[in-house]
């Protein structure tokens, strides 16, 4: 290997000649999700397989192959085998095969926007706009990094003319584990992937079996540009067979995770003992605090757009609304508008804003936790319910939807402002001053990210400070520069992604200490 197109080195599978290919344009996928193992797109060793259902119309279109340990152990063994040579390559080569990646993602951008958009029910514009390119970036930006990546060297006594250096050798940690969730599927798994890959490090991924489709889609991609065989895999299925195996498997020591709390500890406590790098980022409750003196008309769309954005199920969605009392009545007033004029719709069709809940599962704990809300004493000011199937276009009656909910009159230490909800649900929590916000705000047991709107900009600072969360905006929500450390702490998580944080995560350092005279 390592197949850079410069090395001109071992030809990868499925190419005559070294180097990336151009990626022929995807089909439309409805058919079935298989395995990347071993740079061969194949079912499950067992012949298992799950059914994959389109959430906005309740049936199924396609089936998945369901991973066993098995199918891990082939795929762990494939990454092994190409380890030492993808470590061993220069940086520019993976870069090399990033960017081309990344390139074969944007040629095929709308067909796989519509796959996510069938596979999770978000809607198309936002896979278009957001889910697609993001994972484009997220190759763009680790190959650049590994590219610009600066090593580390520390000057021992400087007064007396530099005689001990220390430098760190960073190699990569071997065979990657990457098990990721369902609510931005291609997006989340290539966050992880492309630090993994850039590190130096072969990667064993498994995608949720939610939301499969995209991830076998960039199976075929990688086939088709030629990656070589065994650097990358991608095992499908439930994540107490195929991810508990990733898990335990002994040639991969390093498992970076996202998901919820309690699937993060459940692995932590099987990969803790066996002293693997753990990277987990799990559930949020996030509070988006407004201040008396904040631009309203930006605040207003914005703790709206992050309370529902994906239907609520981001991790990083704004879902606890504090308000000041002086403002109070405008921002629920405006917030109210703006979720009764969502609507739910066809994800397929442009212009739709909210699409479906990701299963029919996943909705049914969004309706229990509304429930709860009202049995807690909390008032439905909008929502809280399905759509009435006449409004909705005929292909999706059957889809899983529910409305835009705002709910108020709870105090913050109930369930429903405690617990991840992770559905389109916002509650609203009136606060009289900072303290109380603050207070409010760090009442949970999560610490994921929050935002901030105010015009105050020593209030900002200080409400940043004092506000548990490894992630806060200010004015603004879900801008994100890649280069920054992303994480949570508290129930969110242990760990960093993002920039120099995630190519760390994925290598170990040595410290050389040289002695020159
Ligand atoms: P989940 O924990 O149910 O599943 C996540 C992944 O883990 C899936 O691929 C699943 O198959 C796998 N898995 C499940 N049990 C496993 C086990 N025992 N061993 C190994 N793998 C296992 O989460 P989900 O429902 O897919 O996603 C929603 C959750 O993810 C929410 O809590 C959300 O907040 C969180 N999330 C966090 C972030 C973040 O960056 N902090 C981002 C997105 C989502």
């Amino acid at each position: 290997m390592t197949a850079g197109p410069s090395s001109g080195t071992p030809a990868p599978a499925h190419a005559a000649d070294a180097g990336p290919h151009r990626a022929a344009t995807l089909e439309q996928p409805r058919g079935d999700v298989l395995h990347f193992v071993d740079g061969e797109l194949v079912a499950s060793a067992g012949q298992g397989w799950l059914e994959n259902v389109e959430p906005a119309t309740g049936r199924p279109f396609g089936r998945i192959a369901r991973g066993t340990a098995a199918d891990v152990g082939d795929a762990v063994a494939a990454a092994v085998r190409v380890r030492d040579e993808w470590a061993g390559a220069p940086a520019a080569e993976r870069a090399e095969w990033l960017d081309a990646l990344a390139d074969a993602i944007e040629a095929n951008l709308e067909a796989l926007a519509v796959a996510e958009a069938i596979d999770n029910g978000k809607p198309v514009d936002l896979a278009r706009s957001v889910d697609v390119p993001r994972a484009v970036a997220n190759f763009r930006f680790f190959a650049g990094a590994v590219r610009h990546r600066r090593d580390e060297a520390f000057i021992f006594d400087a007064e007396r003319a530099a005689d001990t250096i220390n430098y760190v050798l960073r190699r990569p940690v071997g065979v990657a584990g990457c098990i990721s969730p369902w609510n931005l599927p291609l997006y989340l798994l290539t966050w992880k992937i492309a630090p993994a890959l850039a590190a130096g490090c072969p990667v064993v991924a498994k995608p949720s079996e939610v939301t499969p489709l995209t991830a076998h889609l960039l199976g075929v991609i990688a086939r088709e540009v030629g990656l070589p065989a065994g650097v990358l895999n991608l095992v499908h299925g439930l994540g107490g067979e195929a991810g508990a195996a990733i898990v335990a498997h002994p040639d991969v020591p390093a498992i970076s995770f996202t998901g919820g709390t309690a699937t993060g500890r459940a692995i932590a406590s099987v990969a803790a003992p066996m002293f693997k790098h753990l990277s987990l980022e799990l559930g949020g409750k996030n509070p988006a605090i407004v201040f008396d003196d904040a631009d309203l008309d930006l605040a207003i769309p914005g703790v709206t757009r992050a309370a529902f954005a994906n239907q609520g199920q981001i991790c990083l969605c704004g879902s606890r609304l504090l308000v000041q009392r002086g403002v109070l009545d405008r921002v629920v007033e405006g917030v109210v508008e703006r979720a009764r004029a969502m609507g739910c719709g066809d994800p397929l069709e442009p212009g739709t804003r909210q699409g479906a809940l990701v299963s029919e599962a996943h909705r049914a704990k969004v309706e229990a936790a509304i429930e709860r809300a009202r049995a807690e004493g909390g008032e439905v000011l909008c929502g809280g319910r399905r759509p009435d199937p006449a409004s909705l276009p005929e292909r999706v009656r059957d889809g899983f939807f529910v409305e835009p909910t705002v709910i108020a009159g709870l105090g913050p230490t109930c369930a429903t402002n405690t617990e991840e909800i992770f559905g389109p649900v916002v509650t609203i929590l009136p606060f009289e001053d900072e303290d109380e916000a603050v207070a409010i705000a760090n009442a949970t047991d999560y610490g994921l990210a929050a935002s901030i709107w105010t015009r105050d900009l020593d209030r900002a600072h200080r409400t940043a400070g004092r506000v548990e969360a490894g992630i806060c905006w200010v004015n603004c929500w879900l801008l994100r520069d890649l280069r920054t450390p992303f994480g949570g702490v508290k129930a969110s998580g242990v760990g960093r992604e993002g920039g120099d944080e995630a190519l760390r995560f994925f290598t170990e350092p040595t410290n050389v200490c040289l002695r020159l005279s």
